[in-house]
């Protein structure tokens, strides 16, 4: 039995493959092809949705991990990259040779093919997906062809839900290493909802609960090259201190506020939720840390969640977020987890739920055990009503009819998927839900 990260969705492929080199991918899907069973991918399972979710064949692809090669050309480098490898290899990688991707991912644990299938991204109003990185990518189709993707069909490719091949190594623009400094801090709610704060620093977030005033906000500065390397340990030792002396932590502003006590209070008694994440929200200080931007927005998840997020034109996305927040409010669906609040750059990707328009994003969490059901409902209605569309790994009720309404290129990723997959090899019961058969 196969079970995301979550624990919300699980199944029972008919065969689990790990192949160890490109034609054995490609046997894999030739021979399923031939027996008439769909092929899957599959990463770390680290998305909400049932993408992942297969009663076919379940390809793992944690044999191809690893750089393999760099190129480019004088000031703009690129790396080439199997797909299974995890973000946290990546970054560890790239470092060794002085590299750094663009994209603020500050999540481990996901392969490059799962993050690039979803349009992965982290926070800064320049900054784009790990698919817009992407300048090549190889794959097998569902014929078992081993194909590099043609210019033509990279906006398709990029961010394509598993839906076009097994993606089984992708050539990525990246950056020269550099270091930043993080500063966690306390905002007014007000001030975060303005746009002002989303261009103060090329990589910005903030995580509201629905009932406070105060919102936990994170924000990366690059560095100049000279500083010292011993500032990191002592930022680090300050961090520590003051997480210590306020007795909750502010680690990752989003991704661990006090979760250990939010979500024991939360289950014990719910209706003390909304002041106690007041309190936390009170209580936040101001913490800074400086180092490699991986190494300094890691934020482990605390606790185990179910999540929804949406992208929202930015000109919709102080209003949705605000009247998100009051609704959660208002209907006493406040939970021990904050609403996070990101941005990215328009993306060029057909598929990516920021195609084309510079986007606000939205993410509304549930911890594990209590009902998510409620919540997250209510939040797709609101976010919907605000011209969102669904981060493809996050639970939605999104439908292929919307598909159609919100992605203007789709018709054209329906042309290169007849080509890849004309026998829809790669389909299930979700790809056709949002994607249409
Ligand atoms: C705690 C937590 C934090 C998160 N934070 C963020 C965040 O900050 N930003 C963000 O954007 N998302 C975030 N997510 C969602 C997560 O990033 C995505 O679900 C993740 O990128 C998927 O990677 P994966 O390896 O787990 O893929 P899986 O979930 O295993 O698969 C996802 C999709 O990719 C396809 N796929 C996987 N490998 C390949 C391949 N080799 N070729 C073709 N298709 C493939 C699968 O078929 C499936 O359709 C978070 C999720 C969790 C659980």
């Amino acid at each position: 039995m196969w079970t995301n990260w979550s624990g919300g969705r699980e199944c029972r492929p008919t065969a689990t493959v790990r192949p160890l080199d490109d034609s054995g991918v490609s046997a894999v899907v030739r021979r399923a092809a031939e027996r008439g069973q769909p092929v899957r991918p599959v990463g770390a399972g680290h998305s909400f949705s049932a993408l992942a979710v297969t009663d076919g064949v379940h390809v793992d692809l944690s044999a191809f991990s690893g750089i393999t090669g760099s190129g480019g050309r004088p000031g703009r480098p690129t790396v080439r990259v199997r797909a299974g490898t995890t973000l946290a290899q990546l970054h560890t990688e790239l470092a060794d040779r002085d590299l750094a991707l663009e994209a603020p991912l500050e999540l481990a644990a996901p392969t490059v093919g799962g993050a690039l299938a979803v349009g992965m991204h982290g926070s800064g109003s320049s900054r784009g997906s790990l698919s817009a990185a992407v300048v090549g990518l190889r794959l097998v189709d569902g014929r078992g062809r081993l194909r590099d993707v043609a210019a033509a069909d990279l906006d398709a490719a990029r961010t394509s839900l598993g839906a076009l091949g097994v993606l089984l190594e992708a050539e990525l623009a990246v950056v020269p290493a550099g270091r930043v400094r993080v500063t966690r801090e306390p905002r007014p709610v007000d001030e975060v909802l303005d746009a002002a704060f989303w261009a103060s620093h090329p990589v910005v977030e903030a995580a509201v609960f629905p009932s406070a005033r105060t919102a936990l906000t994170r924000w990366a500065d690059p560095l100049p090259e000279h500083t010292l390397e011993g500032d990191d340990e002592d930022a680090e030792g300050e961090k520590e201190e003051r997480e210590r002396t306020v007795g909750v932590t502010v680690a990752g502003a989003t991704g661990r506020t006090a979760l250990g006590g939010a979500v024991v209070v939360e289950r014990a008694l719910p209706r003390l939720v909304p002041r106690f994440n007041r309190a936390v929200s009170r209580l936040a200080r101001t913490v800074t840390a400086t180092g490699p931007m991986h190494r300094v927005l890691s934020s482990p998840p605390a606790v185990r969640f179910e999540q929804t997020e949406w992208a929202l034109p930015r000109t919709t996305f102080a209003e949705g977020a605000r009247e998100l927040l009051t609704a959660l409010a208002d209907d006493g669906l406040e939970v021990g987890l904050p609403v996070r609040l990101r941005v990215g750059a328009p993306e060029s990707g057909w598929l990516h739920p920021a195609h084309d328009r510079a986007t606000g994003w939205v993410a509304v969490r549930v911890p594990r055990g209590t009902d998510h059901a409620p919540v997250l409902e209510r939040a797709w209605r609101v976010l919907r009503a605000h011209g969102g569309r669904p981060h493809w790994a996050s639970r939605s009720d999104w439908t292929v009819e919307d598909t159609v309404a919100a992605y203007p290129r789709l018709p054209d990723f329906r042309r290169v998927r007849d080509d890849y997959d004309p026998d829809r090899v790669f389909a299930t019961p979700a790809l056709d839900a949002v994607l249409g058969d």
